[in-house]
């Protein structure tokens, strides 16, 4: 693709590689294809290609920024159109700068959304209070924050220094909130095979959100804090392991999103490199894994930020299926449930169709239970329908009782 870059621009570092990635695209148009909204909407604009030209308009400051915003936020930063596209386009990278670029405001009802979600999902004491709220209102709670209020109000796992061996494991902000059972189970797997768990006390938001919501700077604050409170463990554990894959996805790019910080590069790159997803790390440290006696039929949904973001991809089927678990067959896995972090609550028609969509698919052939990897696919899915959508750890057999499970 031809650009036309001030020299301004292309004076910074942010330019540079904008200007090479954009110049890597050869608008082909393979990556419609497999683009979710492009698959809804049928608009160009709506695509893969279609964006990428509207962020060169909006970095060479040409064009209709309203028009580029709109069809910005529509993009549910999948990366679909990354794995698809042959001539390697980084399209997750160039949507940040272009988010960046467009800011985290917006207009009326949807920037206090954007203010509302940027200020509650981080937090996870907050998060607790609000679910709590949300539990005792539920009737007259809007549909696309219905989803979020879950049943049981997790506290967060704490640490179990049994063992020499141990792992850090992240409690999320969601996730600990949310899907409390994944990290309590892991956390007795672990255990049964001798393994104990540090928490980092510090930890905070991965910085994900306000990535995506254009705001950076107060991203990269979040992700210095987290690098301080996660380097810490890297001497006493063998990993750094993240059971939510929208979150592994973002501390896995710590080292690039600091590469230009003097002071937190190196440490940042340190921990990225020890990050690894849960499959990552079941499969390097050849646990001992047994199938449940109570669900023979699975449907395995992947979340974008497992198979697009960290390009993982057949390790938790390999998983499943090597402990005996029948795994369904199911349609067009490569699309996004919709979900997509704070998505379900901002772009709610778009998100509500692919949620109806993907659980069709995935109900096609009749599993018992549907199994995931991130806390935002389990809630989204698991809202629209009564089939059990759980994490895939959680189908791993552990006799023991959650050890760690509080009221809620
Ligand atoms: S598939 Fe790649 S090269 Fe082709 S239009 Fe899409 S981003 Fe550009
Ligand atoms: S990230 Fe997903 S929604 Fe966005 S353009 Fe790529 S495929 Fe489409």
């Amino acid at each position: 693709m031809q650009t036309n870059f001030s020299a301004e621009l292309l004076a910074t570092d942010r330019g540079q590689r904008a200007n090479e990635i954009l110049r890597s695209c050869v608008h082909c148009g393979f990556c419609n294809a497999t683009c979710p909204t492009y698959q809804l909407t049928g608009d160009e604009l709506d695509g893969p290609r279609g964006r990428i030209y509207l962020i060169r308009d909006l970095l060479e400051e040409v064009g209709d920024s309203k028009r580029s915003q709109m069809h910005l936020d529509r993009c549910l930063t999948c990366r679909a159109c990354e794995t698809t596209c042959p001539s390697g386009v980084a399209y997750g990278e160039l949507a940040e700068i272009a988010r960046n670029k467009l800011g985290p405001s917006r207009r009326g009802l949807k920037n206090w959304l954007r203010v509302f979600v940027r200020w509650l999902v981080p937090n996870a004491s907050r998060l607790r209070q609000m679910a709590q709220l949300g539990k005792m209102t539920r009737p007259f709670i809007p549909y696309r924050f219905k989803q979020h209020i879950p049943h049981r109000i997790g506290m967060g796992v704490t640490a179990n220094e049994r063992h020499a061996r141990k792992v850090l494991l992240l409690n999320g902000c969601a996730q600990q909130v949310a899907t409390a059972t994944t990290n309590e189970h892991f956390l007795n797997l672990l255990d049964e095979q001798g393994i104990g768990v540090e928490i980092a006390s510090q930890e905070g938001c991965c910085g994900a959100l306000d990535l995506h919501l254009g705001d950076e700077s107060r991203a990269l604050e979040r992700i210095r804090q987290n690098v301080d409170a996660l380097s810490g463990h890297l001497d006493t554990c063998e990993a750094i392991v993240s059971t939510a894959s929208g979150c592994g996805v973002t501390i896995k790019d710590y080292g690039r999103l600091l590469a230009d910080d003097f002071e937190y590069a190196e440490a940042a790159a340190m921990v990225s490199d020890a990050a690894l997803d849960v499959v990552e790390y079941v499969e390097r440290a050849s646990l001992d894994l047994h199938k449940r006696d109570d669900i023979d039929r699975v449907a395995w949904h992947a979340p974008c930020s497992l198979q697009h973001g960290m390009k993982i991809t057949g390790s938790v089927e390999k998983c499943l299926v090597a402990v005996g678990y029948e795994l369904v067959p199911t349609k067009d896995p490569h699309i996004c449930c919709g979900s997509a972090g704070s998505y379900s609550m901002l772009e709610p028609k778009m998100s509500d169709e692919l949620g109806r969509r993907k659980v069709e698919t995935l109900l096609q052939h009749d599993p018992e239970i549907i199994a995931t990897a991130n806390v935002g696919c389990q809630a989204h899915l698991g809202h629209r329908t009564g089939v059990p959508v759980v994490h895939w750890l959680e189908l791993l057999a552990c006799p023991k009782p959650p050890a760690q499970a509080r009221p809620g």
